[in-house]
């Protein structure tokens, strides 16, 4: 069984709300989707709400398979890419995060920084990596995660859904288990509650006052975007689906595998999803001592030349 409730609420501080989320639960899953548009004259409305749409269209008439998740995005993609070449809807994209179960596998397909994350035996783990420049820089080990979240430019994305002719898409895998808590969010929520808040929000709550309460809280905090939370709760009995797909899952112990990279979409790895580390001291302070050490030199040289100079 599947229980699932999706919310979206435009905050305190925007008048439109560009977020859109969707959820269908079906007899083996279900689609859950969370977008969060971008653009002027209200296209970012629109991005948002063709995105969700479409994927849940395309998904519900096709055949399930990771083959078929990627499809729904390559459409989605083309759509609002198109629409985006408009004069009126220049800039217009949107992130989108899409978790579709079909028992015992959830894969989630990621374009953008709205996140996925799982909640097993009280564990929160982001499943999906924000295409950000903050992002990156994490990764780089060049900020702390404390840091790119009061960035100045946490805002800006490097992949989104209908900037590009072809989509870059990520594909995450894994095996469900009894008692595992899906949560799809926007930035709205993940960069306003910490990490333990969502966790404690979704373990202690069932998916409909859990969603309601960790937009209260973002609220509660300013709201200064467009909030929206998905939160999907997997029953105590997994249903043994039969596939006709084959996935390298089973053998992982239900831990996430990276199926696709959309940095380079060509590439199909099975790499384990690993948090990203912390920057080390080299990192963050090696080019200020580089810096000083080519200071130092240059005074070194500087001062021989002047006192040969003044030397008979
Ligand atoms: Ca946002």
């Amino acid at each position: 069984m599947v229980f699932a409730a999706a919310l979206t609420d435009p905050g305190r501080k925007r008048a439109l709300n560009e977020d859109a989320v969707s959820q269908l639960v079906t007899p083996y899953g279900g689609i859950f989707v969370v977008a969060d548009g971008m653009g002027g004259h209200r296209t970012g409305e629109v991005a948002s709400q063709m995105a969700v749409s479409q994927i849940v269209e395309v998904l519900k008439r096709s055949e399930p398979s990771p083959q078929g998740l990627l499809e729904a995005y390559e459409a989605a993609n083309e759509a609002i890419y198109l629409a985006g070449q408009k004069p009126e809807s220049r800039g217009m994209g949107t992130t989108c995060t899409a978790l579709w179960l079909d028992m015992p596998y959830a894969l989630i397909a990621h374009v953008g920084d709205s996140r996925a994350y799982l909640l097993r035996d009280g564990e929160l783990m982001q499943l999906t990596q924000d295409h950000s420049w903050v992002a990156d820089r994490v990764r780089q080990g060049l900020l702390t995660e404390e840091e790119a979240r009061n960035h100045r430019w946490r805002n800006v994305i490097t992949n989104a859904l209908g900037s590009f002719p072809n989509a870059r898409v990520d594909l995450v895998g894994l095996k469900v288990k009894p008692g595992d808590v899906f949560l799809l969010c926007s930035d709205g929520l993940s960069g306003v509650l910490e990490d333990k808040v969502l966790s404690e929000m979704i373990l202690t709550n069932p998916p409909e006052p859990a969603v309601a309460k960790l937009i209260k809280l973002a609220n509660d905090w300013g709201g200064p975007d467009n909030i929206s939370a998905v939160v999907v709760t997997i029953g105590s009995q997994v249903a043994e689906n039969p596939k006709p797909y084959a996935l390298p899952l089973d053998a992982n112990d239900g831990q996430p595998v990276h199926l696709q990279s959309g940095t380079d979409p060509e590439v199909l790895t099975t790499q384990i999803a690993e948090p990203p580390k912390k920057p080390g001291l080299w990192q963050r302070w090696g080019s200020v001592i580089l810096l000083l050490l080519w200071f130092g030199l240059l005074g070194f040289v500087l001062f021989n030349q002047l006192g040969s100079g003044g030397a008979p």
